[in-house]
């Protein structure tokens, strides 16, 4: 797969206006938020028109709990920024938030999501004279701000923002502003908290908890937040109505349970995940299982829909990050066995529902049927909370190329030989919107769901093979 328009996997963005505390309160939120990357960390912040930057490969509390690192980011606004990329070479020069000295100013951005046109705008700028210094696609708004001959900041941004095409949800800072934007879609998450009568921006509300920060409203699809000392006003970049179509993938696996989205509780919706698919796909069997921790809450959602109980039967080090992080098939084999392990004394003899959130390459299913069958356990049936991942995502959630996808090539029923369990069902489709609070997915969805369908909202201009939706059009005129 191309990695240059890859960059902006799985990323957490923070951000804090006008508090003595802005960089400490920001290393909090990114700590909150380390779940949406844990490849590198940075933050930016301002003092009275002075920008301090530090930018560090690895985690949040590697690199930001010192003092020292807190009292050189001196200032009283400040944005953060986590990355999470597997392809490509990590590099310092990517890693966020970007900042650029332009004609009016000096300017900082943290971006989730990814923008799917973002190689062919870096063409016509390159052609045009500008100069890049990563291979990040946020870099492209950069440059269309600093080449943009509108007379403000705000307008300049929308001038940028309307250019792009893809998902974004961005935090950025100037000397004077704060501002938080949302594709016209909303695909990635970004909410407005208030900390002390100071704004906070978040990819998620569990961030503002960390910190204390009261819930205001979540930034719109298709809205920009303009923060400065006169308070918060709304700007509407996008001249057609916007329609929502956040990541559905959020509420299965990405956002942290514990945040709401939507007015929804993550969590919860897991746990109607689960009650969905023991509707959907009962099995004969004793206790339900959970592969930690992201199969947890829709297991104890499927043992209260099938009456059976929850049990642990597999213990989760905590210690090891998410599988995705190690490079090689080979490493992420060993990775499975450094993460789990399998609870003999609950599965010996069992018939075992077997519940995670999704297969994407297969190989954790594999290892952890075999561990649990290893155990003891006299039947597996696997359940998956999510309809089989057959595309990948372009928007922002790290995934294989389709042909690595293990559902894009098999069938339920070579699957179930192939992770040898002795049954295999995933959600349907519906069921994943009933859970997600519609009666049914219809004609317009209401969710971006391209990994299940490869029915992708906006155009992909930098891959040609896919067409783009009619009914999203607006993006273009825009
Ligand atoms: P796999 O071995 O590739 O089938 O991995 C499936 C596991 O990875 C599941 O247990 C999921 O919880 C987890 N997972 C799914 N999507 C992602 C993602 N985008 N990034 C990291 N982990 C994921």
């Amino acid at each position: 797969m191309d990695t240059a328009d890859r960059f902006n996997d799985e990323c957490g963005v923070f951000g804090v206006f006008r508090n003595p505390g802005a960089s400490a309160l920001t290393a909090l939120g990114l700590h909150a938020l380390q779940h949406r990357g844990q490849e590198a960390a940075g933050i930016v912040a301002c003092d009275r028109g002075k920008f301090r930057l530090e930018r560090h490969m690895g985690l949040v509390d590697d690199n930001f709990t010192s003092q020292d690192v807190i009292d050189r980011l001196k200032g009283d606004c400040a944005i953060g920024h986590n990355r999470y990329s597997t392809t490509g070479e990590p590099a310092l020069h990517n890693v966020q938030p970007l900042f650029a000295e332009t004609a009016i100013g000096g300017f900082a951005v943290a971006h989730n999501g990814n923008i799917t046109n973002a190689r062919k705008l870096r063409e016509t700028l390159r052609n045009s004279g500008s100069i890049f210094q990563s291979s990040s696609d946020t870099e492209v708004l950069i440059h269309l701000l600093a080449t943009s001959t509108k007379a403000t900041f705000i307008e300049r941004f929308v001038d940028a923002i309307r250019q792009l095409e893809g998902a974004f949800a961005l935090v950025a800072l100037t000397d004077n502003l704060m501002v938080g934007c949302r594709d016209a879609l909303g695909i990635r998450p970004l909410v407005i908290g208030d900390f002390e009568g100071s704004f906070v921006l978040a990819s998620e509300t569990c961030a503002l908890d960390i910190i204390g920060a009261r819930f205001v409203r979540e930034v719109e699809p298709g809205e920009m937040v303009v923060i400065s000392d006169r308070g918060m006003e709304s700007v509407r970049p996008f001249p057609d109505r916007p329609s929502n179509r956040f990541c559905i993938f959020e509420y299965v696996y990405f956002a942290r349970p514990d945040s709401t989205i939507s007015g929804l509780s993550v969590y919860e919706v897991r746990k109607r995940i689960g009650r969905e698919l023991a509707m959907e796909a009962p099995a004969d069997a004793d206790i339900v299982v959970p592969v930690p921790d992201s199969g947890t809450p829709a297991a104890i959602g499927y043992a209260e829909g099938a009456g059976l109980p929850f049990e642990l039967g597999i213990i989760r080090n905590h210690y090891v990050g998410r599988t995705f992080i190690e490079p090689s098939d080979q490493i992420r084999h060993m990775g499975v066995k450094l993460k789990h392990n399998a609870n003999r004394s609950v599965l010996k003899g069992k018939r075992v529902v077997l519940v995670d959130d999704s297969i994407v390459r297969g190989t954790t299913s594999m290892k952890i049927v075999e561990m649990v069958r290893d155990a003891g356990a006299a039947e597996v049936h696997m359940r998956i909370a999510s309809p089989p991942t057959t595309d990948s995502c372009f928007y922002g959630v790290d995934t294989p190329e389709k042909s690595k996808l293990i559902a894009s090539r098999m069938s339920v029923e070579e699957l179930t030989r192939y992770i040898r369990v002795d049954s295999l069902a995933y959600l349907s489709i519906d069921g994943l919107y009933r859970a997600a609070g519609q009666d049914s997915r219809h004609d317009v969805p209401q969710y971006c769901d391209a990994c299940f369908t490869g029915e992708y909202p906006t155009t992909l201009t930098d891959r040609t093979d896919r067409l783009p939706q009619d009914h999203l059009a607006f993006l273009e005129k825009a």
